[in-house]
């Protein structure tokens, strides 16, 4: 039976560790992190998560700045607010809550946003960075995938890794995280050929797909360590993950439930990464 990874503890002390050096900060440098978090409209589950950076700022001791604006905010107006809080010296982390309204360009404002404030790690600097192997500011999910698999004394120099999903946001950037640790890494997408023959090489294999349960046990290597990236809520209103937890799990040697794995290790990256920023000193 795997080890349970406990996401929120991980989360949990990594918070704390957060804290304490932003207090050091604040007491050697006088400078206090500052986040500002973009909402455009009226998405409840954006609300929800925007709520929750909030939260997370205060109880690290950080600035934290929301911008609530309505769904038909034009497209030049979002960019204003950015090219402000770009040149704001109180705020070194800028974060605009992903999705957008469809008449605005997600590009243009990720191009836009200060990479030295892009706390997401979306510009593309910073995945220049991340491809190259000299990252300074590393999309949260994967980054927090990354603590989850070290925090668990998992080396991973020379093991198969298999990503499941290619997204910008999670399949990519935790596959270059994977091979920067000296994993040797294969990436599935829906076109794979025979993707249970792929996955059950795995020794770490990582599912960031958005199908409930799809990894079933025939899919995973015995002794695998199966992290759960997948959040998905079933008509019961229940959470689930991409993997069948309870049958991979007795063959699994580490696995991430859902909820309580990858999900909570988010929003504390989110706060190391504006950490780093604040750290860095590339306020203006
Ligand atoms: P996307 O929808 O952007 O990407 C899904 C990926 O899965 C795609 O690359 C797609 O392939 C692949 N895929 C879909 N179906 C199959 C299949 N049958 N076989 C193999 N691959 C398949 O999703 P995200 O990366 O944004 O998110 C993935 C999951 O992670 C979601 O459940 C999301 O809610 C969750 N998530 C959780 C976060 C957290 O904080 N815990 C943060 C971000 C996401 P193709 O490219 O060919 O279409």
């Amino acid at each position: 039976m795997a080890i349970i990874i406990d996401g929120n503890k991980i989360a949990q002390d990594i918070r704390n560790e957060v804290r304490l050096s932003a207090l050091a900060l604040k007491e050697q440098k006088g400078v206090v992190p500052g986040l500002a978090v973009v909402l455009v409209g009226e998405d409840p589950a954006s609300k929800v998560y925007v709520g929750r950076k909030a939260k997370a700022c205060e109880e690290v001791g950080f600035l934290s700045r929301e911008y609530k604006l309505a769904a038909d905010t034009s497209e030049e107006k979002l960019l204003c607010i950015i090219r402000e809080l770009n040149n704001d010296k109180l705020i070194h982390g800028i974060l605009v809550q992903l999705p957008l309204p469809q008449h605005i360009s997600t590009e243009k404002i990720i191009a836009t946003i200060d990479p030295h404030k892009d706390v997401d790690g979306f510009h593309p600097y910073n995945v220049g960075g991340l491809v190259t192997g000299s990252p300074f500011l590393v999309p949260c999910t994967p980054q927090g995938i990354m603590e989850l698999i070290f925090r668990s004394g998992i080396n991973l120099s020379g093991k198969e890794a298999v990503v499941v999903g290619r997204s910008n946001i999670v399949g990519k950037p935790v596959a270059f995280l994977l091979l920067a640790q000296n994993a040797t890494v294969t990436m599935c997408h829906s076109k794979t050929k025979d993707l249970a023959e792929v996955t059950g090489r795995a020794d770490v294999l990582i599912a960031a797909i958005g199908k409930p349960q799809m990894i079933k046990a025939n899919m995973v290597k015995e002794g695998a360590v199966v992290i759960d990236v997948g959040v998905n809520r079933l008509e019961s209103g229940k959470l689930t993950g991409d993997v069948a937890f309870d049958e991979v799990a007795v063959k699994a040697s580490y696995i991430t439930p859902v909820p309580g794995g990858v999900g909570p290790m988010t929003i504390a990256m989110l706060m190391k990464n504006t950490l780093t920023a604040a750290t860095a000193g590339f306020g203006k």
